[in-house]
């Protein structure tokens, strides 16, 4: 495979209009390519199109314009093969009551037309932690359980790419886990290309080499994980001054004021260079007695406004 699992240029979708409900545009022109062998995150708010985007790649929405390559073939000229490159582990739990796991891999590897000498359901369900499992209804399978069964779905035709779809939205401790577990074996052992999305920031921050936010349909960011951070540690001292604060003010390298109609001045710094006290005491050697002091850290939305409004 060549250096991109996935190129996408100019994306849009708009889901035509239903129920009284406007046209809605989800995606508005996204250009973006994934490394093959990564570990990608695709972040962002609620509504932001990340669950179009994959399941546009998945086969399952229908894009209004753009190209989708997927493991290098075009999903216009080639969409079977393009199709038989990615699994998907869909967001919404969506299972067949009377199928077993055993069956609903079956299913599932029969709907891809993968032959049963090509099958590993066993080995699917061991990786899942269902063997023991296998012949249980889906019904009385717990939460947990059921979301494993449908990464097992999402693997049974041997995919080069794994997306995974809010994977630990409403998920407990012990099962995130196993996921991440099994997510980063996949990737390490076979070398299989994971693509996910979430709106945690943590998550991304903790599973991925690189990150894409994208927010109203527009891709706002992309870059390594590392870079990223670098770029999310703003953080701002707030400190309501004693009397009134002085006209010059000398601040180390890298910290920034302003001045709130309040009187409190806001010193927006970041982490990585320089540590609040190390603020606090540049503010008391510019002759600021501090009478009330806070902090504030940028969290995602703050990185989506930054991002948004800085072009
Ligand atoms: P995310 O997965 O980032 O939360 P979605 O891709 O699910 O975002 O949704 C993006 C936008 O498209 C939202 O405004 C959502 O309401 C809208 N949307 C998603 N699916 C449909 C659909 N089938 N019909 C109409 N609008 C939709
Ligand atoms: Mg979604």
């Amino acid at each position: 495979m060549g250096e991109n699992a996935i190129e996408i240029e100019g994306l849009r979708k708009t889901y035509a209009a239903s129920a009284g409900q406007p046209p809605k545009q989800a995606l508005n022109g996204i250009d973006l390519t994934i490394p093959t062998g990564s570990i990608f995150g695709l972040l962002g708010p609620n509504g932001a199109g990340k669950s179009t985007l994959i399941n546009i790649l998945a086969g399952l929405v229908v894009k209004t314009s753009g190209r989708v390559k997927i493991w290098g073939f075009d999903q216009d000229v080639n969409p079977r093969q393009s199709r038989a490159a990615i699994g998907v582990m869909p967001q919404e739990l969506n299972m067949d009551p009377f199928l077993t796991p055993r069956g609903s891999l079956e299913v599932q590897a029969g709907l891809y037309g993968v032959p049963k000498s090509a099958r590993r359901t066993d080995e699917i369900l061991d990786l899942i932690g269902l063997g023991d499992k296998a012949s249980a209804y889906a019904r009385s399978l717990s939460g947990g359980m059921k979301r494993r069964l449908l990464l097992g779905k999402a693997l049974v035709h041997h995919p080069q790419i794994l997306v995974l779809d809010e994977p630990t939205a409403g998920v407990d401790i012990e099962l995130r886990q196993m996921l991440w577990q099994n997510v980063r074996k996949l990737n390490s052992e076979r070398g299989m290309t994971i693509i996910l999305t979430t709106h945690y920031l943590e998550e991304a921050q903790e599973m991925c080499d690189e990150i894409a936010i994208i927010n109203r349909g527009t891709l706002i960011a992309r870059d390594t994980t590392a870079n990223l951070l670098n770029k999310m540690d703003a953080k701002t001292l707030v400190v309501v001054p004693e009397g009134e604060a002085p006209a010059e003010i000398a601040l180390p390298d890298g910290v920034q004021m302003s001045r709130r109609k309040d009187g409190a001045l806001e010193f927006d710094y970041h982490r990585h260079q320089i540590s609040a006290g190390a603020v606090l005491d540049a503010v008391r050697a510019a002759g600021i007695t501090p009478r009330d002091v806070a902090t504030r850290e940028a969290d995602l939305e703050d990185v989506f406004l930054n991002l948004t409004t800085a072009g």
